[in-house]
């Protein structure tokens, strides 16, 4: 009997241990979400400087556009002035040729502001390069390291489940049925409790002193009168925990 409840113990450490397993693998993307936002946030200044240095870039060549089609505008203009035969159209010429050259004038005065704002934004990421770099190989190396250890979960998770089954063959069937039934009734799943101080550490219960006694001899299987988990006995502090 004390070897077969030694098993179960083991059982319900597979089971706790495969529980905890598939917690942590269920949770890998919002892990790598949160490695993510981790970045992110520190990457944040960057990201506004290259959308600053972007939105020069776009709203330049906007207004390069501009240009040119005022420009277009002012040498219409001029051929209708060299072509004007009544005073109305030579004045409505000219008024015409100044309008669009006002205008260039205006859009060449914000194309530096655009050219100084660009190289503001290009120099300070030039300054912050390396800092870049060192977030790029930093968040390289978070990821890599997540990876190996979602690798490495589900290798253990292979090994306890195969560990599961190799002591659900071992133990006797009827063992094996009780206790995939308690443990199949109880929230948590965990199964087996061990009795300490006069008590159900799973409920907290007091146990009466002759269970205490039968628990501490090992002789059956008892299970606690309030929850129903299988007890067992731990002589000393150093026995593997159960269910945390
Ligand atoms: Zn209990």
């Amino acid at each position: 009997m004390k070897a077969e409840l030694a098993q179960l113990i083991a059982l319900q450490n597979a089971d706790t241990n495969i529980r905890n397993l598939q917690a942590e693998i269920e949770s890998i993307p919002e892990r790598r979400a949160e490695i993510e936002k981790e970045f992110d946030q520190r990457a944040f200044e960057i990201r506004t400087l290259e959308q600053q240095r972007d939105a020069a870039f776009h709203e330049r060549a906007r207004l390069e556009k501009e240009i040119f089609d005022q420009k277009q505008r002012a040498e219409r203009a001029d051929r209708n002035l060299m072509a004007a035969k009544k005073p109305d159209e030579y004045t409505a010429a000219i008024r015409e040729a100044d309008a669009a050259r006002k205008q260039i004038s205006a859009f060449e005065t914000n194309v530096l502001e655009q050219m100084e704002a660009f190289e503001t934004a290009e120099n300070q990421l030039k300054e912050r390069a390396p800092e870049v770099e060192k977030l790029r190989v930093e968040m390289e190396a978070s990821f890599k390291a997540f990876d190996e250890q979602v690798q490495q979960q589900q290798k253990e998770v292979e090994a306890a489940r195969a560990d599961r089954e190799r002591i659900i063959n071992e133990l006797p069937k009827p063992m094996a049925a009780m206790f995939k039934r308690i443990s199949a009734r109880i929230r948590d799943g965990v199964a087996v409790a061990e009795a300490r101080n006069g008590a159900c550490t799973a409920c907290y219960m007091a146990l009466r002193p002759q269970i205490m006694a039968d628990v501490r001899r090992g002789d059956e299987v008892i299970t606690c009168d309030n929850c129903n988990r299988i007890l067992y006995y731990a002589p000393d502090k150093k026995a593997e925990p159960v269910g945390v």
